[in-house]
């Protein structure tokens, strides 16, 4: 078995630590959703992104950046995410998240910030009448300013460690899972393990060019969350391996 890093669950406050504790599989079922038996049939799922699909970006005006929310207060559900995530799952999607957070790396905020953060969003998605079925969470950022999040791993998207992470843990069949971001990172990570991809953007020409630049075309691209779930929805009978 090849080392893992990525941070799934609540592995989330070990930084540094390479292979799942025993907790995980305690974990995992404490959530309902244990590994499947031999034999049974492997599932589809939708591989979320976070920030921009589930929630809503967040503009800093003095540093004039775009980025993650840094607190509870600032972490917005996207509109019509609910019916959405309710939409994939009707649809035989398992719902996991794959996101990036480098946010402790960079010393944007610590990890009790996260966990409220965490929370709320666990919170929000029940009130809507649904739940993740597994998070994975890639903490690391190859430039960290805090070192016990330095690394060059295996689990940052554009690589795609935590949706073969997934795969593995939750018996899922990559090929006919789907992949959606709103990061043209979120596309490379998605076709790197062999899924279809579904960009959330604004087409325009900028796009483009970026997409040529780094050699991320996805197969489809939706406006926003729940436009991607519908396209889910309709691929669903018969989406084809690749
Ligand atoms: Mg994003
Ligand atoms: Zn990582």
């Amino acid at each position: 078995m090849t080392p893992r890093k990525t941070k799934a669950f609540d592995s989330a406050d070990r930084p540094k630590g390479s292979v799942h504790g025993p907790g995980m599989k305690a974990e995992k079922e404490a959530w309902g959703h244990p590994r499947p038996h031999e034999g049974e049939k492997r599932t589809r799922a939708a591989l979320i992104d976070r920030d921009g699909v589930i929630n809503e970006m967040v503009y800093y005006p003095d540093p004039g950046i775009v980025d993650s929310p840094f607190t509870p207060r600032q972490f917005v559900l996207a509109e019509g995410v609910g019916q959405a995530l309710r939409t994939m799952r009707a649809a035989g999607y398992k719902l996991v998240l794959v996101s990036n957070q480098p946010s402790m790396a960079k010393k944007h905020m610590t990890m009790a910030a996260f966990r409220k953060i965490q929370a709320k969003m666990r919170r929000l998605l029940a009130a809507e009448g649904v739940s993740l079925d597994a998070e994975y969470y890639c903490f690391h950022h190859p430039q960290a300013r805090v070192a016990a999040y330095k690394a060059d791993c295996a689990c940052r998207k554009p690589k795609p460690g935590m949706l073969l992470d997934a795969a593995r843990d939750l018996g899922l069949d990559l090929g006919r899972s789907v992949m959606i971001g709103d990061g043209l990172y979120d596309v490379l990570a998605g076709k790197r393990a062999g899924c279809k991809t579904i960009l959330v953007a604004t087409l325009n020409g900028t796009l483009s060019q970026k997409m040529d630049e780094l050699g991320a075309h996805p197969d489809l691209i939706a406006r926003n969350v729940a436009e991607a779930a519908d396209i889910v929805k309709k691929m669903a009978p018969g989406m084809p391996s690749r």
